[in-house]
């Protein structure tokens, strides 16, 4: 079977499993040997091997029968040759273009010229460096789907779930895939925080005109964390009006959030139905399998081969998050170089401890984070108001003192300002029944207690 056949079987492969599962496994596959009804098939790392035996295996035996193969045999060999070449490029290029830059080296003019429309966009987020599981194989497919035909179906797209499990990548990969396009469609990505900020700025800077037409004047508008818009009523009415506008001349509006738009506290009804007018995709956090997945390509970009008894440790340890799965990665990558020795196990325990160190939170940060999610400040919560907006929020500050940080009672009076240890302890007394009753408290301090860690 010469290379012609081959790369007709895998055309044949690509179209019946996703976009990222073929980038990932199939894409650098070579066959190096035939004989008979043997299949030697090279590929470039031996989790990649692991994972086309036990999973693929099948696939590609099907579409080779239907070739014509009469009971293939298969045999996975690694090969270095085929390593990606591009890795050590790649991450050069992440290293020296951290945000927002153009690529050193502009190769055309279009390209050139649509660097000027990629507002906010970090390039390092694509889709080919996104690694498909089971959570996110929908999510994936809808971004792929609007970034190919945006503003005709799937609008708005709602990409919603937990922290850490690729939301801001699949919707920033959106806009980098339509820039690379050099099509020059305008393209606008803002957190909502962003938005926020740039709209009470315009008010009060008079210049509110410039704003809307900043927004409106959008192909493909991508706006981050929209959860955070809760509690904004002037905001929310703006935003609105921008939605409208976009969606009425039929361009492509894509927006993320930690959950869905009905549990978005005080988020009016208009906006709720907006949301739900086009689709909403509840993405989950990456399975084992793609968590390894996600390990070894990281360190393969940073030229390093994970043993498989670490990458399943880390794979492990870590269950959702995947930007806390990067920073152990990353933790124990940096150890390794620095004392220039090979990530095994034992290194892992080193480096770690028995327990990995998750990111330390100071008491500061409990509070300015519980603010910040609040949209109140940190003198409200220290302040003596009585307000109801500001009494849950500062509870659950002291709460969290007291959960995240094992503080005493009268040292958490102390960080809120309170001279009484007494109201510390009534406090987080009032919160922990709050929480047993109320799942929308619940997932207030799920969701401040998720952002103290990344
Ligand atoms: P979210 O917006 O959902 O909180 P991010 O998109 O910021 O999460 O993802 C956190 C980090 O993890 C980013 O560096 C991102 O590139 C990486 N990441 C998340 N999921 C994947 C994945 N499936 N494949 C590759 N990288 C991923
Ligand atoms: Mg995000």
């Amino acid at each position: 079977m010469s290379d012609r056949l081959w790369m007709s079987v895998l055309g044949q492969i690509e179209l019946s499993v996703s976009k990222g599962n073929y980038m990932t496994w199939f894409k650098n596959t070579r066959l190096l040997k035939q004989e008979g009804n043997l299949f030697v098939i090279g590929v470039s790392s031996v989790f990649i091997k692991q994972t086309l035996e036990k999973r693929y295996a099948q696939v590609i035996c099907d579409v080779l029968i239907g070739n014509g193969m009469s009971n293939p045999v298969l045999e996975f060999k690694t090969s270095a040759l085929l390593a990606p070449k591009k890795a050590k490029e790649f991450e050069d290029d992440i290293l020296s273009n951290p945000v927002q830059k153009s690529r050193p080296t502009p190769q055309n003019n279009s390209n050139a010229v649509s660097h000027a429309y990629r507002q906010g966009l970090n390039e390092k987020y694509t889709f080919d460096n996104f690694i498909v599981g089971s959570g996110s194989e929908l999510a994936y497919a809808a971004c792929q789907a609007v970034a190919n035909n945006p503003g005709t179906k799937y609008n708005p797209l709602f990409l919603y779930g937990g922290v850490g499990i690729g939301k801001t990548h699949l919707i920033q990969a959106i806009g980098n895939a339509l820039v690379d396009k050099g099509k020059g469609t305008r393209i606008v990505y803002a957190t909502i925080e962003q938005f926020v900020q740039e709209f009470l700025d315009a008010i009060r800077y008079k210049k509110v005109g410039s704003f809307a037409e900043h927004y409106r004047g959008a192909d493909v508008l991508i706006v981050d964390d929209i959860q955070f818009i809760a509690g904004k009523e002037k905001t929310q009415e703006e935003f609105f009006h921008t939605f409208n506008a976009l969606h009425q001349s039929n361009k492509q509006i894509i927006i993320s959030s930690d959950r869905k738009p009905s549990d978005i506290p005080t988020l009016s009804d208009r906006l709720k139905s907006r949301f739900s007018m086009g689709m909403s995709i509840d993405m989950q956090a990456p399975d084992f399998e793609t968590r390894c997945a996600i390990l070894q390509t990281k360190s393969a970009v940073n030229n390093v081969r994970l043993p498989k008894e670490v990458m399943e440790y880390l794979a492990q340890l870590i269950t959702s998050n995947v930007r806390e799965l990067e920073g152990l990665l990353n933790q124990l990558l940096a150890h390794c170089e620095l004392k220039n020795v090979e990530p095994t196990l034992d290194i892992v325990s080193v480096v770690f401890g028995n327990q990995p160190r998750l990111k330390h939170v100071s008491s500061k940060q409990i509070i300015e984070r519980t603010a910040r999610f609040f949209q109140i400040s940190v003198d409200d919560i220290l302040s003596p108001k009585r307000d109801r907006e500001i009494v849950q929020p500062r509870q659950i500050a002291m709460y969290l003192l007291r959960t995240e940080l094992n503080m005493s009672f009268p040292k958490i009076a102390r960080e809120l300002g309170r001279k009484d240890h007494t109201t510390a302890m009534h406090s987080v007394e009032k919160l922990e029944k709050d929480i047993a009753n109320d799942a929308m408290v619940q997932e207030y301090v799920k969701s401040i207690r998720e952002r103290l860690y990344v």
